[in-house]
């Protein structure tokens, strides 16, 4: 192994929330060869979580008796690849945003103002603004717990709303072939004007999100033909507040941590919010943050 092992490490280093338990062993890949020979090392039993920049993650304060990969810093070569754009799963979304208009493509744009990883991008189909990940995207490289590598097209997944799923995977189990790499496509165009969209992009988001405290973006999923921050607002749920987790009252669908914030006090703040809107509106919010680990 020619990586980090770090055991029993605090995963509020790891998450955006700055919140909750800790992951009973957390490797960091030299780099891809590394994460092969270490993820077919792994007893076959051994639970394993793929984490980005985790922003959109709640480790439960109990902690994960597994394995975290931690991608970022990790596999972070970005590229082009006869004319493609190929991204490392821990490249930052912005990076590659920025790469894409400075090579004079566009249509990634979207992607600078989201702050996650290449992976985590891949694993929610991340997307804003009216554009999506798997727009982009031209085939992937994944990786099962054996090191396996395959390449693999977008036909090979069921895509969707924040959704991605290897079609043929039993359903609602955690995927056990992670992405390491992507090729994406995006239009030939005019780098200065993309990087111009990405200017405003980003001053449109410190305009709309409380990005001065921690946060994981948008909490819940948006219901058909509907907007979870308008439902949370409209039950006058802004700025509610239990233990260090509040609503914000800057942007209802962010849960922001004040300081203190267990991940407790933020999954019942999900709860509540989810229980008065259903309460007073008959919708079921679903959560797009995803929580894993044990309670205390
Ligand atoms: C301020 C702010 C604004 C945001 N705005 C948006 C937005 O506009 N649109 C949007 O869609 N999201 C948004 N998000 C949410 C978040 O940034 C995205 O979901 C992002 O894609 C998550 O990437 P990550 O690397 O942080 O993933 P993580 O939070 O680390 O992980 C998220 C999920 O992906 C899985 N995963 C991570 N890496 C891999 C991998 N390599 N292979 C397989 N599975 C993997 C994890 O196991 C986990 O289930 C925002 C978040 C914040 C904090």
């Amino acid at each position: 192994m020619r990586g980090r092992l770090l055991i029993d490490e605090p995963m509020a280093r790891h998450v955006s929330w700055r919140a909750g338990g800790r992951a009973a062993r957390a490797y960091v890949p030299a780099d891809l060869a590394d994460l092969r020979a270490f993820l077919a090392a792994l007893p076959a039993t051994e639970p394993v979580l793929f984490v980005g920049l985790g922003s959109n993650l709640l480790v439960r304060d109990g902690g994960f008796r597994g394995t975290v990969i931690l991608t970022h810093g990790a596999l972070k070569e970005v590229r082009m690849d006869a004319g493609r754009i190929y991204a490392e799963a821990g490249v930052a979304a912005p990076k590659l945003a920025r790469f894409a208009a400075r090579h004079g493509y566009q249509g990634a744009e979207f992607l600078a103002g989201i702050p996650g990883t290449v992976g985590g991008a891949l694993a929610m189909n991340a997307g804003c603004y009216g554009a999506e990940t798997w727009q982009l995207v031209d085939e992937v490289l994944t990786l099962d717990r054996r090191g396996t590598l395959r390449r693999r097209n977008p036909n090979d997944f069921e895509i969707g709303y924040r959704h991605v799923a290897l079609r043929g995977a039993p359903s609602g189990a955690a995927s056990e072939e992670w992405f390491v790499a992507a090729w994406f496509t995006a239009r030939a165009g005019e780098g200065a004007a993309a990087q111009q969209r990405i200017k405003a992009l980003l001053e449109k988001r410190i305009a709309t999100q409380p990005l001065n405290l921690p946060n994981a973006g948008s909490v819940f999923r948006n219901p058909p033909g509907d907007f979870a921050a308008r439902l949370i607002e409209a039950c006058g749920l802004k700025g509610r507040r239990i233990g260090g987790a509040q609503v914000s009252g800057k942007h209802a669908n962010f849960i922001v941590n004040l300081g203190q914030a267990t991940a407790a006090d933020i999954e019942a703040l999900i709860e509540l919010v989810q229980a008065t809107v259903a309460g007073e509106t008959g919708i079921t919010l679903e959560p797009e943050v995803r929580i894993v680990g044990e309670k205390t």
